[in-house]
């Protein structure tokens, strides 16, 4: 322990590295340090500390072990440990698929194309189900993949997807972080130092018309612009991959 630095935790197996005690913390006393082997460890600064006991009452593996909170979790694993390792997380992804396959329906998940590329692709069997397995943290191609499950759908067949529901909630948490910054400073434009009601400038309407306008037209060109160059990339990737996949 150096000077006043204060240990949180007596062995590591005691900290789970979640941060909770320095985000809770009022003082700021506590900081994330890197240890050697890249994991984040909280580190107090005993000189700052108010001694509030937060840092002891919010974490996680402390209430644990003293019985303070319940604390409830839900997982599952495969009960055949051949399918627990042939897959990732618990291999519920395998149990899951052989229950839709045994009900005439179909799995879509995350594999590979001949380009080493992730995409999403369909499995009918326990034999297809294979290259879709284990985890692959890379975004995937989705091509085809909504249409087929549409048709599928419409044949009352049942469909497993496996994916990352996540990929557009990146965009809506973007966006609701900027309506939140946007909302939230009221009633300040620059906070604790311009009040909004101060920010108001005397510029006449027509030139905030005039701004506004000439902002839709720039952005508008650059929109048109970026959606040409996606789709001629998009079909370019397309046509690869049909080569690849020898179509
Ligand atoms: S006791 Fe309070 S002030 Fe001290 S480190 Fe913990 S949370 Fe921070
Ligand atoms: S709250 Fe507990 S488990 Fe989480 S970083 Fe702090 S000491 Fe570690």
């Amino acid at each position: 322990m150096k000077g006043s630095e204060m240990k949180l935790y007596a062995k590591k197996e005691e900290c789970c590295g979640c941060g909770a005690c320095a985000d809770v913390c009022p003082a700021h006393a506590i900081r994330m340090d890197r240890d050697k082997e890249g994991f984040d460890y909280p580190c107090a600064d005993g000189s700052v500390c108010v001694h509030c006991g937060r840092c002891e009452e919010v974490c996680p593996l402390k209430n644990h072990f003293s019985g303070k909170c319940s604390n409830q979790y839900a997982g599952a694993r495969a009960k055949d440990e051949k399918v627990r390792y042939s897959s990732s997380s618990g291999g519920v992804f395998p149990v899951l698929a052989q229950y839709v396959f045994e009900r005439g329906g179909v799995v879509y998940g995350a594999g590979y194309n001949g380009c080493m590329e992730v995409v999403h692709r369909e499995a009918n069997n326990l034999k297809e189900l294979k290259m879709l397995k284990r985890t692959k943290y890379v975004q995937s191609n989705m091509q085809n993949v909504y249409r087929g499950i549409k048709k599928h759908l419409e044949e009352n067949r049942w469909v497993l997807f496996m994916g990352l529901l996540t990929i557009p909630v990146v965009w809506i948490v973007s966006e609701a972080g900027w309506v939140t910054a946007e909302m939230g400073r009221q009633p300040w434009t620059i906070e604790g130092l311009l009040p909004t009601r101060a920010a108001v400038s005397a510029i006449s309407p027509g030139s905030v018309q005039l701004t506004f306008w000439m902002f839709v037209v720039v952005f508008a060109g650059l929109l048109v612009a970026e959606i040409s160059i996606m789709t001629r990339e998009i079909a370019k990737a397309a046509r690869r991959d049909i080569l690849s996949s020898g179509h």
